[in-house]
This record gives structure tokens, sequence and C-alpha cells, in this order.
């Protein structure tokens, strides 16, 4: 039952703290026309992955307003911002192409998740499970092992920071196509971890998919006729990337300068 009294501090809030959009600040909605317009879809071709990953894709590049709007849902745990990225996710094309039985959000670890008070990435895939029609399991797959803070790490560290830290806790093996979701995609490095957990406990095909992709991490371009030692979406760069001269992962251009993400 809601008190008078209650509706109107809740008035009263609304006016002296209207919504501002996470990015770029204007008052009136949490993520403005404006902004959404200029969030960039990449291509719904994927990448094979390194690290045993079926696939690995993301929806969007993450750059200007988008990358605002997930910093303020994990930095600044604006919490009501998850079902409009959550919905971005949930009707972009890459998101209902890879083939997936059950979604599984990468795990914070229960330290980070007492933190932060809520997973951004099962945030973000309940509302695509939903879109689907497919199970969203969590708890499952855990984050056994605190990791530092991968923001300021390269690849190989990433790797290393993640390698053995997952671990699929649940007496039911998991369901022999699962759909890895996490907010942002940078080395690939949390996904690859995920996905051998995932593996050694019985699932048959892994994909990794991120809301948005971020790329400052990956690795500059080999001399020629090297190949990188394990870029995440290695497959596709092998026959397209002398061409097109875009990466695995199907999308242009890097996004240099962006700050760093990663959990
Ligand atoms: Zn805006």
């Amino acid at each position: 039952m809601t008190h008078p009294l209650r509706l109107l501090v809740e008035e009263a809030l609304a006016f002296l703290f209207p919504d501002r959009c996470t990015g770029c600040g204007r008052r009136g909605s949490l993520f403005c026309p404006t902004c959404r317009a200029q969030v960039r879809s990449l291509p719904t071709e994927v990448g094979n992955g390194s690290f045993d990953l079926d696939d690995i894709a993301a929806s969007f590049a993450f750059e200007g307003p988008l990358r605002e709007a997930i910093h303020a849902l994990k930095y600044g745990r604006i919490r009501r911002v998850a079902p409009i990225l959550g919905g971005l996710l949930a009707t972009s094309e890459v998101a209902h192409s890879l083939p997936a039985d059950a979604l599984v959000p990468v795990p914070l670890h229960p330290r980070r998740l007492h933190e932060r008070g809520f997973n951004q990435s099962e945030l973000l895939a309940h509302h695509l499970a939903q879109a689907r029609g497919l199970p969203l399991l969590t708890d499952v797959l855990v984050r056994q092992r605190d990791t530092v803070h991968q923001v300021r790490l390269d690849a190989h560290a990433r790797r290393e920071n993640v390698q053995g830290a997952f671990g699929w806790q649940h007496a039911v093996p998991p369901p022999a196509r699962v759909l890895l979701i996490d907010d942002v995609l940078t080395t690939g490095a949390t996904f690859g971890a995920c996905a051998l957990a995932l593996r050694d406990a019985g699932a048959q095909e892994v994909r990794a998919l991120a809301l948005a992709r971020s790329y400052h991490h990956l690795p500059p371009t080999p001399p020629a006729g090297r190949e990188p030692r394990s870029p995440p979406c290695r497959g596709r760069r092998e026959t397209r990337s002398e061409s097109s001269g875009r990466s695995g992962c199907g999308a242009g251009g890097a996004t240099s300068g962006h700050r760093q993400t990663g959990e």
C-alpha cells in the first residue's frame, strides 16, 4: 500500500533529482534518444573464439554514450539502467543468431557481488533470456577465486588472472549448448576461462556474447606471416583481416583513448 506521504516524498525527490541521461547528462531519462541513436551496432558475423569458445561476439561498440551508461551501471551502481541496456542487447541481431540451450551470465566473485549489490551481466542476460525464451542459469557457474581488476592488465596478464577462476557447482551438468553473457568483451580471457569450466562440466558447445566490444586490448598487428598468439577471434582474423582491415569479431575501427574496462 502506498502511503500519501511516501508519494509526496517520491514526487519531491523526482522534482529535486530528475533522471539524468547516463550517456550525456541531459535531464529527462536515463538514456536519451540522442544517445541511443549513437549506439553503434557491430556486424552480426561472429568470430571463432580461442580459449575453448566456439563463437565469440558482441552486439555494440563500447564507445561514447553506451560506454558511459555501462559505467553508470557497473561503477555508479545505477541499477535502473540495466533494463535499458538489457533491452538493447535483446534487440540486437547477433544476440539471436548464436545457438544456445541456455544462457549463463559471467559470475562475479561473492565479495564483488556483495560490494556492487548485483551482477550486471545477470541483469543483462535476463532480458535476452526472456526475448529468446531460453532458461537463464544463475549461481551454477561460480567465480571460485577472486581476481584483481583487469582494467590495467594486458591480454596475457588477463588470461593468467582468470585462469582456473571459475567452476561449475551444480549436481546437474550444463546443457549441451551454453551461451555466456557479459557486459563488455575486451580480450576474451574471462569468457575463455568460463568456457573451460563449462566444458569440464560437460558442455559440448560454448559461445560468448557481450553487450559491447572494447578494442583497447586488441593485440598489435603481428609482422607479416606471423599469427597473433591468442586473439579472441583468431579464426576470422586469419581469413579476413588482410582484405577488410577489420578485427576478427567483425567490427571496424579501434576506439583508442577510451577508458579500459573489465572485471
Ligand atoms: Zn543522452
